[in-house]
């Protein structure tokens, strides 16, 4: 597992279990070992356990926290997000990592229809913990520096410049729209 501090929320799949030993916190059901825990999962000798290193990052992981995440999944009600946050993001190796759910009503205060506007699979966002709970990790992107800092073509997968206030398709041209950041670099042509 190297460097990479992974934490999980009880129920998370670690390992399958040809390739590890469960240790405290874990169990395995059907060749696969799960958490049982919310922690940071750490591995010696094949035995993983999940718990907290006390000092380091309990207490990192808090409300307010602003993340970098990469959107893995979206539905109309929800993206789910691998997150990094952003004072780890330029330091190699020892970054942690936190999966974390966008509700649609976290979009903005007036109503979103469809998250599927708003954010899209590969799309890297900036967002700020919310809520943490047994169930998982909540983030918001009402904030104007939060949301999309680089979008990808839904139709041919290519990075999309921003210009005049449109976000538009390197490779294709293709026009589309998302709950954009204020940080979104602009294109100068
Ligand atoms: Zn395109």
């Amino acid at each position: 597992m190297g460097e990479t501090k992974k934490i999980v929320l009880p129920g998370e799949y670690i390992a399958g279990a040809e390739e590890v030993v469960p240790g405290e916190n874990t169990y395995s059901e059907n060749d696969e070992v799960y958490s049982s825990a919310f922690g940071e999962v750490r591995e010696r000798e094949r035995r993983v356990e999940v718990g907290w290193d006390k000092t380091r990052h309990i207490a990192q992981v808090k409300v307010g926290l602003e993340l970098y995440c990469m959107v893995r999944k979206v539905s109309s009600t929800k993206a789910f997000l691998d997150c990094t946050p952003v004072a780890d993001a330029d330091k190699s190796g020892s970054a942690i990592e936190v999966s974390a759910v966008l509700p649609v009503t976290a979009i903005r205060n007036s109503y979103v229809r469809d998250m599927r506007d708003e954010v899209r699979t590969g799309d890297v966002i900036k967002a700020r913990i919310a809520k943490i709970e047994r169930s998982g990790v909540d983030v918001s992107v009402n904030a104007p520096d939060c949301g999309v800092m680089k979008a990808y073509c839904s139709a041919c997968r290519a990075g999309m410049d921003l210009k005049n206030g449109s976000l538009i398709c390197s490779n294709c041209g293709r026009k589309e729209s998302r709950k954009m950041s204020s940080e979104y670099p602009s294109a100068s042509a």
